[in-house]
């Protein structure tokens, strides 16, 4: 484990200087089977692999989860040691936002279609900001993102292709519980009876990707997907039929490839979730 910005680029030039490819996984931390599989396909993709684990106040906003987010340090090391990971970077809030911190970047494009951004204003600067410095601290020649977080993934990629940031970000398919929910380090917040009624999730969203592919209006599926999901006792922040390459709105299947995605809350806990049509 590292903590220090010194310790980190002595670690990274040992390894250039061996020629050694590196892969980052950027995480907040509370590790699942997700994470996990992300830190698997980044070891196929470079010879080393550095996990960052913060859980970076830059992304939630004042009335969000940061205090109560789920830490488990101990047992993410033990995870990590696991699979063998060569470095888990754990940089502290004062290394990464130091006393005077005044730059923030501020993502347009596919972080401002109307999905995310119109429920969480300044979550992609968050992320923008904290995802660039990741990558300018560990150079990486790949770093890892999942598509659960699909947005997210997109003005990544837009990211680095705008600051000319020499990594190739890669898009690491959404790993699920046997009944469909998406994991999620927020998924420990549901009560018994809430983690019973969140697979409806992808469960709305696979019938929706279904009719849609078979040629059924977009609209209508949505509304019926819609009206099915706050049956189940969500509040609904959106279900939206997207462009996968761009997040455009669409009207039609024949516009595809296309991207279901999903936000919607149940209790305190607000889950997110996409599906490709
Ligand atoms: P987080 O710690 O929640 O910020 O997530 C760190 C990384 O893990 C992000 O790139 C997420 O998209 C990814 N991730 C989270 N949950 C999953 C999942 N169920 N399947 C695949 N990737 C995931």
């Amino acid at each position: 484990m590292i903590r220090t910005l010194p310790a980190l680029k002595r670690a990274l030039s040992l390894w250039r200087a061996r020629r050694d490819t590196i892969a980052l996984v950027p995480t907040m931390g509370a590790l699942h089977a997700g994470h996990l599989a992300l830190v698997r396909l980044a070891q196929r993709r470079a010879n080393r692999v550095i996990v960052s684990i913060f859980v970076n106040p830059a992304q939630f906003a004042p009335n969000e989860d940061l205090r109560a987010y789920p830490r488990t340090f101990a047992a993410d090391c033990a995870a990590l040691a696991n699979l063998n990971t060569d470095v888990i970077w754990v940089p502290s809030v004062e290394i990464m936002y130091p006393s005077g911190f005044a730059t923030r970047i501020v993502p347009e494009g596919p972080a401002t279609v109307g999905l995310e951004d119109a429920f969480r204003p300044r979550f992609f600067a968050g992320v923008a900001t904290v995802v660039a410095k990741l990558l300018i601290q560990c150079e990486p020649d790949v770093a890892v993102f999942g598509e659960k977080d699909f947005q997210q993934l997109k003005v990544v990629t837009r990211l680095v292709r705008d600051l000319n940031l020499e990594t190739r970000i890669v898009g690491a398919p959404i790993v699920r519980e046997k009944d469909g929910l998406a994991l999620s380090s927020r998924n420990a917040y549901l009560s018994p009876h809430e983690r019973e009624v969140a697979p409806t999730l992808h469960r709305v969203l696979a019938d929706c990707a279904k009719a849609i592919a078979a040629g059924r209006p977009v609209d209508s599926v949505l509304k019926q997907g819609s009206a099915a999901i706050t049956a189940a006792g969500f509040a609904l922040d959106y279900l939206e039929a997207r462009r996968a390459q761009t997040l455009a709105p669409v009207t039609s299947v024949k516009e595809g490839p296309l991207r279901l995605l999903v936000a919607a809350r149940i209790g305190n806990t607000r889950l997110i979730d996409n599906v490709e049509v």
